[in-house]
């Protein structure tokens, strides 16, 4: 640890992303990115973007943009708040809703590792709530009265990495349980066949909705995220956001994510595809004798009864095949692979299948 670091710096357990190696034949299933690109128009958007006006300092409220999204949701502009990915607006919601002294936040054992880190890096005390044996959230475990409210609860719907999503119904019954606890639903992969929690916003002033143009439409290198709230709540993370930068989204990715809200034909058509290809990848990978979980993400989470996750994963990555492993308790057995291109899953399987009859 070095003198001029802060006291705080060595205890941080910063988040890992999946590599990004630069291999020329090179598989990219390990960090969920979208297989096709995005719409031509958010290309074109940032061409006509970019000239003399990027001396300018952009929109600090990107009011078109944060319009654009309160009507496609269907909800007030003053309910949206934007972020430099939805992983800063975790951060912001971290800190602007979850540093509460003796009141925890809840999350599941397996969920998004971010949440842990910025546990962490915020001092946020925390609870954490083992997933079912079939790696459901128990929603019953959410319910429970508390003499103290919690502070918040957090989970990824679909969740992450398992890909099992909660249906409305049930997100409902941990709203109305816990009228005082901020509920953050982190809908990073909603947009694969999983429903919005959107509609609940009307009735439920404790619910914060958090999307990303990084999955569905394939902006991840351009970073913007969303989050969908009360307006006092929204209040809430604007003071923490102006505190911190008041600048987060950039002239071209407010273009370039206004042109992806937009183009709803080309969003439906991909999503689509997406969907498909996992339809069919599920279907190989349990011929070749994977147990998958049922996912409505663009991945899948999948074991096989007699082949350890790390070896499989280091076979695939002789064979430039990259998917993700997680070395944590109760999914070590375990690879979560990206939905690619029906030729992308196809060669990951004709991999799997080699590999398999090999050991
Ligand atoms: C990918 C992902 C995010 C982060 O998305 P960005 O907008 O790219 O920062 C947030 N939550 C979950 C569960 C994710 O998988």
């Amino acid at each position: 640890m070095s003198r001029f670091w802060s006291d705080h710096v060595a205890d941080l357990a910063p988040y890992t992303p999946g590599e990004q190696p630069g291999i020329s034949d090179l598989l990219k299933l390990n960090t969920n990115e979208h297989p096709y690109g995005p719409s031509p128009r958010v290309v074109d958007a940032i061409k006509a973007a970019t000239d003399d006006r990027l001396r300018l300092y952009p929109d600090p409220a990107a009011t078109a943009l944060r319009e654009a999204i309160a009507a496609l949701c269907d909800v007030e502009a003053d309910q949206v708040f934007l972020g430099n990915g939805s992983d800063e607006i975790l951060a912001h919601v971290f800190n602007g809703l979850f540093r509460k002294a003796g009141r925890p936040l809840l999350m599941p054992d397996i969920s998004y590792s971010f949440y842990r880190s910025y546990c962490r890096l915020y001092q946020v005390p925390h609870e954490i709530i083992p997933l079912a044996a079939d790696f459901s959230i128990r929603v019953a475990d959410y319910t429970a009265r508390r003499d103290v409210p919690a502070a918040g609860i957090i989970f990824a719907n679909p969740n992450a990495p398992t890909g099992i999503a909660l249906g409305l119904a049930e997100i409902e019954l941990i709203l109305k349980a816990n009228p005082d606890s901020a509920v953050v639903v982190d809908e990073a992969y909603v947009d694969f066949g999983a429903q919005t929690a959107i509609p609940l916003l009307a009735r439920y002033d404790n619910l914060v909705v958090i999307q990303t143009l990084s999955k569905s439409r394939s902006l991840a290198g351009l970073r913007v995220g969303f989050a969908l709230a009360g307006k006092q709540v929204v209040n809430g993370l604007l003071r923490i956001k102006d505190s911190f930068n008041s600048y987060p989204l950039d002239r071209l990715a407010q273009v370039g994510a206004l042109a992806a809200i937009q183009d709803t034909a080309y969003f439906e058509q991909t999503r689509q595809a997406v969907i498909a290809a996992r339809e069919q990848l599920v279907a190989r990978l349990t011929v070749l004798g994977f147990d998958v979980l049922p996912t409505l993400a663009n991945f899948v989470f999948a074991r096989h009864p007699a082949h350890s996750a790390l070896s499989l994963s280091q076979a695939l990555r002789e064979r430039h095949i990259l998917v993700r492993h997680f070395r944590q308790e109760r999914i070590e057995q375990f690879l979560r692979i990206s939905v690619g291109t029906p030729g992308e899953c196809e060669r990951l399987c004709n991999a799997l299948s080699e590999i398999l009859n090999k050991h």
